[in-house]
């Protein structure tokens, strides 16, 4: 009963944080803010509104599945069977903080090899295709997957409490961190700087350009926060750099066009290296 009490919950809570965080972005991005950030924009098309039904949809049935999820790990944990340990004093700060990398990193291996799995040809025509009906993904797509790989997805939660101590305030850490970087991934804008993937240090983290390429192009660019696995693989798209510099470019030429000319100017007149 506590169980149910619990999925019960945590649902409508799960939903305010997609709601919340992808709704956030969706407002300034492709409304208040649609103008100043047009620049930025990686495809110049805009999705229309059936897609992003589509992709809420899909979404909050994740969450759902989420929350199913979460009320199995809070038995378990109530049954003492995970790992979760609520005295924060029980371990380190040191460890503390140790554990929220490694789930991070832990999270990112397993989506990485998860999502080469979800597009072997007999699972993905069954199942992550439903991701990959946004060609052109917005913030409302962060979650849009088949039930099952819905399950999938989450079942790193269960995963990593069996694996090693997890503070609850590591696991909401994580539950923020993968949701932001997850509508950012999915945010069809790009926020980064220009040489941001050819950088010594910052090409190792994804970007906006990254995933979108990965919506429009399909077999490439797997990764999810940090662009190790691909490097490693050889998976990032050939072009990536060329593309994230041409959506860079584009706002460069476009920001730096005097705001009255920018005006007067269509953006078409306005001659744009891409
Ligand atoms: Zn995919
Ligand atoms: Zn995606």
């Amino acid at each position: 009963m506590d169980v149910i009490k619990h999925m019960l919950k945590v649902f409508p809570l799960i939903v305010l944080r997609y709601a919340f965080f992808a709704g956030i972005a969706y407002l300034i991005f492709y409304i208040w803010k649609r103008e100043k950030y047009t620049n930025h924009k990686i495809q110049a098309k805009y999705p229309d509104r059936k897609n992003i039904k589509r992709e809420m949809i899909y979404s909050i049935l994740s969450l759902a599945i989420f929350a199913g999820v979460g009320g199995g790990v809070y038995w378990l944990k109530m049954h003492g069977y995970t790992q979760v340990y609520k005295d924060f004093h029980a371990h380190s700060v040191g460890y503390f903080l140790f554990s929220v990398a490694a789930f991070i990193l832990i999270h990112d291996t397993y989506f990485y090899w998860m999502h080469r799995f979800m597009h072997w040809d007999k699972i993905y025509k069954y199942v992550h295709r439903i991701h990959h009906l946004s060609t052109n993904p917005t913030p409302w797509a962060a979650f849009a997957f088949h039930p099952i790989e819905a399950l999938i997805e989450v079942a790193i939660l269960p995963i990593m409490v069996f694996l090693m101590p997890l503070h609850p305030i590591a696991i909401f850490i994580w539950v923020i961190y993968q949701t932001v970087l997850n509508v950012m991934g999915h945010l069809g804008f790009e926020l980064f700087p220009s040489g941001f993937t050819t950088n010594a240090i910052t090409r190792w983290h994804n970007t906006s350009v990254h995933h979108n390429m990965h919506h429009k192009y399909v077999r490439c660019n797997y990764g999810l926060y940090y662009n190790i696995w691909d490097r490693i693989m050889g998976t990032n798209h050939e072009q990536y750099d060329e593309q994230f510099e041409a959506v860079k470019q584009k706002a460069a030429v476009l920001n730096d066009y005097p705001q009255e000319a920018t005006v007067a100017t269509a953006p078409s007149e306005v001659s744009v290296s891409q």
